[in-house]
């Protein structure tokens, strides 16, 4: 594939054709559940007819676009079906099409239902993720137009329904299944204090988040990095805590509210880790989730001109209603072992220098958000 699919040029309706193909040729799929039929009539009228490829009724003619902000690019089919086609393909190992299937295993529906994945070996044996096949969730809005309605509203109800969403995506994480007999692990013993894996990804987040962020924030950063690296301490030599495979970056930009409900999407790790283990702590994600609650207030006073005072009140009581609805299912499921509560603020700081190197590599204006986080926490 040499240039993008681009919703209407019929690519994306004849991956889904494909699908249905006994012979992939070059691609590999992995199934998950079954496409909706509705999608099956859709396909076969719109590539029955018509030579024009603007005309309805051309294999085109059922794919629009999203438009938001997105790494990928996704296509809608149909009204039904969303395929992200990965740009460009990533190479494996990859934890969606994994984490669909144990997902789709253990019976965890508060997400867009999986359908299918469809990768591509290379002559040299090398394999790449190409798409991730996907229910479409009609009327979704994501986190960060939903939630900051909350945050200038002032209203926190939400954050029991995200905190209960959390726990049972790491119920289901923890829950075996054909595709994971084994999914609660211990960490390895670490060799030295501070040389745990953790605490050097921190520290290295902590060294970047510094190197990279100029101005009067970086001056503001540097007279506060042993403070910071004093927050990072619990990471440096953590007792045996249970892990599990995480979403990886779960913040509210991936949880969307729909019609039926929140769902939430995006399994394919964080952006801005490369060669993590896929078996972590609970409290990275729940880490992740309660300081993008945060960011979300930053976005409410910038964009929303939301009061600071009212956005600091606003982000303590729902952070504390998210985790506290999260312990409570997780416990009501009977699969309290996976948080371990004492690395959560290591991890939020953590979170904080990786959104830090994020805006200096990829989207400057982003830097406010955690900026403001830090700069309220750290007065
Ligand atoms: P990226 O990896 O590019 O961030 P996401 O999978 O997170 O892609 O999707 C980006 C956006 O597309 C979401 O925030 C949401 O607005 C929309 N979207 C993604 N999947 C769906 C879906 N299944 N149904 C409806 N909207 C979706
Ligand atoms: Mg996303």
């Amino acid at each position: 594939m040499d240039t993008v699919p681009e919703a209407g040029d019929g690519r994306t309706a004849a991956l889904l054709t494909a699908l249905t193909c006994e012979k992939t040729g070059p691609f590999a799929v992995r199934h998950f559940r079954p496409l909706p039929d509705a999608i099956h009539e859709r396909l076969s009228i719109d590539t029955q007819s018509s030579s024009s490829p603007q005309a309805p009724g051309a294999p085109g003619a059922a794919e629009r676009g999203f438009d938001v902000d997105q790494t990928n690019r996704s296509v809608v089919v149909g009204e039904r079906v969303v395929v992200k086609w990965l740009t460009p393909p990533a190479p494996f190992p990859q934890p969606a099409p994994e984490v669909f299937a144990h997902l789709t295993a253990t019976g965890f529906t508060a997400t867009a239902t999986p359908y299918a994945s469809v990768s591509r070996r290379a002559a040299d044996g090398s394999e790449s993720l190409v798409a991730l096949v996907t229910a479409y969730l009609p009327g979704a809005r994501d986190g960060w137009e939903w939630c900051v309605d909350e945050a200038v509203a002032g209203t926190t109800a939400f954050a029991a329904d995200l905190g209960a969403l959390a726990a049972d995506l790491h119920a289901a994480m923890a829950t075996p299944s054909p595709v994971l007999p084994d999914p609660v692990r211990r960490a390895a013993p670490v060799p030295a204090a501070g040389q745990s894996p953790w605490w050097l990804r921190a520290e290295e987040a902590l060294r970047e988040a510094l190197a990279l962020t100029g101005g009067e924030d970086g001056d503001w950063l540097a007279a506060r990095a042993g403070t910071l690296r004093a927050a990072l301490a619990p990471l440096s030599s953590p007792g045996p805590v249970p892990l599990i495979r995480i979403h990886g970056d779960l913040h509210v930009g991936q949880v969307l509210r729909w019609r039926d409900g929140y769902a939430v999407i995006d399994f394919d790790g964080n952006p801005t880790v490369t060669g993590a283990d896929p078996f972590q702590p609970a409290a990275r994600d729940l880490a992740q989730l309660t300081t993008s609650l945060e960011h979300v207030g930053q976005v409410a006073i910038l964009r929303r001109g939301a009061s600071p005072s009212e956005i600091a009140g606003w982000a303590a009581a729902s952070r504390a209603a998210l985790e506290g609805a999260y312990r409570e299912r997780l416990t009501a499921l009977g699969h309290a072992a996976p948080l371990d509560r004492s690395l959560l603020g290591a991890f939020e700081i953590e979170q904080e220098c990786r959104e830090l190197v994020y805006a200096a590599r990829h989207l400057p204006r982003w830097r406010y958000a955690p900026m403001g986080v830090l700069r309220s926490r750290y007065p």
